[in-house]
């Protein structure tokens, strides 16, 4: 799979794929993150890609050229699935298209700044919206790296245990488990006992009514009517 990412402020995007399994994933050519500079696309002084927006009013607007030449220029080289604009009016992202996104071949992420994009680019050129949450960034750029993080992992082979993306929240509708690890007592504070009985079936057994109790508890609009 390879994601590409257009900017205007690469550097906020170089740290997450530098470190743990962002960058196993890179380094075993599982994936490949490129990030582009859109002012490297600006034919104008300066380099400049914003300008003032049409109508007056607070706040710059990203300008069609830079990005469209961006665009143009990627999608001579290979052909892409998805042409994504990071948007607070989009859609809300989550685990399902995760899901989905993380089965494409290439995909393409843009990231706004200031007000936003030139409407045209969104109009001719942007094949789906994606908001992180009804909230808003000053830039698209923590966002994609969200999207990235997410999709890269289910990846088959880019997590350790193929089956770890699966025991996680939502990938099966509930939330996950309480996890525990060594010291098995810490200050009187004891690990369930089933975990350390080794009774495998009982331990998933407990894990499912664990999960379940728990999204009962904290989400209960992730099980269905009936399930509850
Ligand atoms: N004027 C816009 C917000 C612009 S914020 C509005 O009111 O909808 C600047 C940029 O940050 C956006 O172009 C977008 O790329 C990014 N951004 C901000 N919040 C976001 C969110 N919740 N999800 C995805 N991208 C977001």
């Amino acid at each position: 799979m390879r994601i590409d990412i257009l900017t205007v402020l690469p550097e906020l995007l170089k740290s997450p794929f530098e470190a743990s399994i962002l960058k196993r994933a890179i380094d075993a050519g599982q994936v490949e993150v490129h990030l582009h500079n859109l002012r490297d696309y600006s034919d104008k002084p300066h380099k400049q890609v914003d300008d003032y927006q049409f109508g007056g009013g607070a706040g710059m607007v990203l300008m069609i050229e830079p990005i469209e030449k961006c665009i143009l220029q990627l999608q001579s080289e290979r052909s892409y699935d998805q042409v994504i604009y990071m948007t607070p009016d989009g859609e809300r992202f989550n685990q399902q298209l995760a899901n989905r996104l993380s089965m494409c071949e290439n995909i393409l992420l843009l990231c706004g700044h200031y007000k936003g994009v030139d409407q045209r680019i969104r109009d001719h050129y942007i094949t789906h919206e994606i908001s992180i949450g009804d909230y808003v960034l000053s830039g698209g750029e923590l966002p994609a790296a969200v999207v990235s993080d997410a999709i890269i992992r289910l990846i088959p082979g880019v997590l350790n245990n193929e089956t770890s993306a699966l025991t996680d929240s939502f990938q099966d509708g509930l939330l996950a488990p309480p996890v525990y690890t060594r010291p098995a007592a810490y200050k009187g504070w004891k690990v369930p006992e089933i975990l350390i009985s080794g009774n495998l079936p009982e331990i998933e057994k407990w894990r499912d009514e664990q999960a379940y109790q728990h999204t009962k508890e904290r989400r209960p609009d992730l099980l269905r009517e009936e399930e509850i």
